[in-house]
């Protein structure tokens, strides 16, 4: 799809996109393509990339706003959602882009110095390993995670880098309501609760999403993230 049409149907719910901003979206867009054919970053289709990837990674805008200066931490990026498309309608946010894959973390370098975004930066490693680093534990305002894990396991993953009164914002399908209720004693032990949750439709019919807003009201207790693959086999 025509990246001037995601500028329109962008405008549409309120979300202004500049002429430089659309330049980006392109550069953005051939870029994943490109490199797409030599590994694999993505299985969306060029014509699904704005709608997909770019105007469902925006969905989260309309949660928190963009706010200058803050710091947001997207955990599981692969080749850059939601975290780089918010990067280039917030220009003041400060955004670190997490993965484990270093093929992904070599892409999203490449991206970020080619599209000039400042204040971002990539780290290569686990959910698990860093949440438990004093660097980046109870350091971020907002957390973003789409497409990683389920909600229960995902809290594990991101709770631990928000700092207390910040946001964990996860990105969810239509079931996001189903996943809120099985994740309650998750949330409860990691210090997070669930303050609202809003339903999206995707333009041209491409489905209903549901963006979780999570409250980090208490720190993360010392003992979470567990171990390497813990929290995914016995989910709290
Ligand atoms: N958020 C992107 C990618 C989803 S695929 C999108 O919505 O398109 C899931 C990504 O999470 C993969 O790139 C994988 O390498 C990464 N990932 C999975 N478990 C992880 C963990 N424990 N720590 C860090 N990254 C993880």
């Amino acid at each position: 799809m025509n990246i001037e049409l995601l500028k329109e149907l962008l405008e549409n719910v309120g979300i202004p996109v500049t002429a430089e901003q659309v330049e980006m979206f392109k550069t953005y867009q051939n870029e994943l393509m490109n490199w797409n054919t030599k590994m694999n970053l993505t299985t969306v289709k060029e014509e699904d990339v704005a709608i997909k990837h770019f105007y469902d990674s925006l969905l989260g805008i309309k949660v928190f706003t963009c706010q200058s200066g803050k710091s947001m931490l997207d955990l599981g990026t692969g080749a850059g959602f939601p975290g780089i498309p918010i990067k280039i309608l917030c220009p003041d946010l400060k955004i670190t882009l997490v993965d484990s894959l270093n093929k992904r973390i070599n892409f999203l370098n490449h991206m970020i110095k080619l599209l000039g975004l400042s204040n971002t930066e990539t780290i290569h490693g686990r959910a698990e390993d860093l949440g438990r680093n004093k660097k980046y534990r109870e350091k971020y305002d907002f957390v973003v995670s789409r497409a990683v894990a389920k909600l229960s396991t995902l809290s594990e993953y991101c709770l631990p880098f928000i700092k207390k009164d910040g946001i964990f914002i996860a990105y969810k399908g239509p079931e996001g309501e189903v996943e809120c209720e099985n994740s309650q004693s998750a949330l409860e032990k990691l210090g997070g609760k669930v303050s609202n949750i809003y339903r999206f439709e995707l333009p041209l019919n491409e489905g209903v999403r549901t963006i979780i807003e999570i409250k980090k009201e208490r720190l993360t207790p010392h003992e979470y993230p567990r171990r390497p693959g813990i929290p995914n086999k016995k989910p709290l």
